[in-house]
């Protein structure tokens, strides 16, 4: 890769794994669950009580949980113990409405308290919860509560009235729905008010004993690859969540902890809800969407020490320029970090030269609840690899061999990232499709459908998704190196690479990429980003066509739908287009980030 190793920075704060190879040897996750409390008296293990009711218990009440930084008006601070009653209301109000154990209760709302309510209250009633991005239309909606069939949905007055209400006659199952008043007027009929129910609520609760193994989440992935998949997590998932706060985010209870993920996608909820409440730490909650001055501005005035984003947005940042960081006093952040696409090493580095501070690249999934492989505060980062994986988690690259069984690879070779089953927040299913959830296994592997190499140290680098791998005279090409290189040359702001049938190489390279402002698509710069491409991959991974588009096509949590811009090359239907971001243009909001 282009630039050199960094050293893992002398930290503000002694990081909660100070030496990696240690904590691999030593960590096990029964000792991870240990450090979480269980329901009193033995009862199991509940994601609410561990999040909320643990710290109230052990006198951390008055402490902030969350700082929601409302659109308009003032900004608003929710203790431990506030979170505790309002949670406690919504289950009392569930079970009001004969909402029942392993029901399930979906959430289409904003970045708002009431979603952090709705999804711990839900937990605490030992129902199922699942939110869906708000910024979806109808459609994407209406085909996820097809697959889910809540039995209750939580959203805002004017989501109703935009989206849900003219396919709410075709929503079967759905009994009750919710609204957050959010603009004027009388509630729809059919329609029950939010807080008039939650205030009417009482404010004691106590968590029926919880089996660990109980459904607890369902998460919609992200549709990048074709239909989404929900996945199934349990209330054991905590014990993840709460491990990888620690050691991946280095979470210390001083922290302000800001994840900007939307809570309508895993990391929103894994890490913008759970991990830093059972960490007991304070974090932001910004109604807001992507605005690089306005999150510089909540950076400084808010004091973010840790700060946990996504390439789309860190992209965005980019084009802007560092100085404009620099006017922002930032110097509380003391640890970045990044999921949901691969980070070119030019991001990492930009980190430093806006924020004095490097990225650290973490790689996970919608399957996996939780962060696998990581950039550590106390390991060096290697530009451009996803890093190491988290103590208690094997991982390797592996073959798939044509018996159905799969072959472990040695260091430098390309494969398929595979993991040992047995972490707490593996996904137990995907919802209504046992066939496929079957099909992700094999020989004891769960099958992660990336490809990577890991190097002689057991760093991976990410290569690209299976689908995405391009097979050139006789090479397989990972798009993210070649994307990469690209984003090196000075004109471009993005770039997403394809495999186009070529009859004498099977596939060629073929890239597309946006412009940053002030940049014309001629030939001349054409030849200027493939002479660039040629001179550091060489002519056998160069790509041999670019075309020039103004914004590619990405999902609603921002990653580039490659499999769209081949079907768009090829002129083959463009298959499940319920995540795209604007079917018709640019503007990919960097907000909607998941893993
Ligand atoms: P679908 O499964 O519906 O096609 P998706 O895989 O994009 O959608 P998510 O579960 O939200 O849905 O995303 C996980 C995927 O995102 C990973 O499998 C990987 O391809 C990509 N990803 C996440 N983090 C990283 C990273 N740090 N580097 C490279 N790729 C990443
Ligand atoms: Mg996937």
């Amino acid at each position: 890769m282009a630039l050199d190793a960094i050293p893992a920075v002398v930290p503000a704060v002694a990081p909660n794994m100070p030496d990696y190879a240690l904590a691999r040897r030593e960590f096990s996750w029964a000792q991870a669950r240990a450090a979480l409390d269980g329901l009193p008296g033995g009862r199991g293990l509940n994601i609410a009580h561990e999040a909320v009711d643990r710290h109230v218990r052990a006198g951390r009440g008055p402490r902030v949980a969350v700082r929601y930084l409302p659109l308009s008006g003032r900004r608003q601070e929710i203790t431990f113990a506030g979170l505790a009653r309002s949670t406690n209301r919504f289950a009392n109000l569930l079970g009001r409405l004969g909402v029942a154990p392993g029901d399930r209760v979906f959430a289409c709302l904003g970045r708002v308290p009431e979603l952090v309510i709705a999804a711990l209250g839900t937990l605490k009633a030992r129902a199922v919860f699942a939110p869906l991005f708000s910024a979806f239309g109808p459609e994407p909606l209406r085909a996820r509560v097809a697959i889910g069939r809540p039995k209750v949905l939580v959203t805002a007055q004017s989501l109703y009235r935009q989206k849900i209400a003219a396919i709410r006659a075709g929503l079967e199952g759905l009994e009750h729905v919710l609204l957050v008043r959010d603009e004027p007027g009388a509630l729809p009929v059919g329609t029950l008010d939010f807080h008039a129910l939650l205030r009417a609520a009482s404010p004691a609760f106590t968590i029926e004993a919880t089996d660990p193994e109980d459904a607890a989440l369902l998460h919609f992935t992200s549709g990048t690859t074709g239909r989404p998949k929900a996945a199934v997590h349990v209330h054991e998932a905590v014990v993840a969540h709460h491990a990888t706060g620690l050691l991946a985010l280095d979470l210390h209870p001083d922290d302000v902890f800001w994840c900007t993920a939307d809570p309508g996608w895993v990391t929103g909820t894994s890490y913008g809800i759970i991990a830093p409440l059972t960490c007991g730490v304070k974090s932001i909650l910004d109604e807001g969407d992507f605005d690089a001055e306005r999150w510089y501005a909540i950076v400084a005035g808010e004091r973010v020490t840790v700060w946990y984003t996504a390439p789309t947005a860190i992209r965005m940042m980019m084009r802007l320029g560092a100085e404009v960081a620099r006017r922002h006093d930032t110097s509380r952040l003391r640890f970045l970090a990044s999921v949901g696409e691969p980070l070119a090493p030019e991001a990492v580095a930009w980190g430093s030269k806006a924020f004095g501070l490097p990225f650290h690249d973490n790689w996970w999934q919608t399957e996996t609840g939780g962060i696998m492989i990581a950039n550590f505060p106390a390991t060096e980062i290697r530009p451009g690899s996803m890093g190491l994986p988290l103590p208690g988690i094997e991982a390797a690259v592996v073959e798939r061999r044509a018996d159905g069984g799969v072959r472990v690879l040695p260091p430098g070779m390309q494969g398929e990232i595979a993991l040992r089953p047995g972490w707490p927040s593996m996904f137990r299913g995907y919802l209504g499709d046992p066939a496929r959830y079957r099909g992700c296994f094999a020989d004891g592997w769960y099958l992660t459908g990336d490809l990577a190499r890991r190097d002689d140290d057991g760093y991976f680098w990410f290569v690209g998704r299976a689908d995405d791998v391009i097979k050139s005279s006789g090479h397989l090409i990972g798009p993210f190196e070649v994307e990469s290189v690209l984003l090196e040359h000075e004109a471009v702001a993005e770039a997403g690479v394809i495999g186009r049938p070529d009859p004498a190489a099977f596939e060629i390279v073929k890239a597309f990429v946006s412009l940053k402002p002030g940049y014309a698509g001629d030939e001349a710069l054409q030849r200027g980003i493939l002479a660039l491409a040629r001179r550091r991959l060489g002519a056998a991974v160069a790509p041999k066509e670019l075309a020039f588009l103004p914004a590619l096509p990405r999902t609603r949590s921002g990653k580039i739908m490659r499999r769209l811009l081949k079907a768009r090359e090829l002129g083959l239907p463009e298959g499940d287009l319920s995540t795209l971001e604007n079917p018709d243009g640019p503007a990919a909001s960097p907000r909607a980030t998941a893993p």
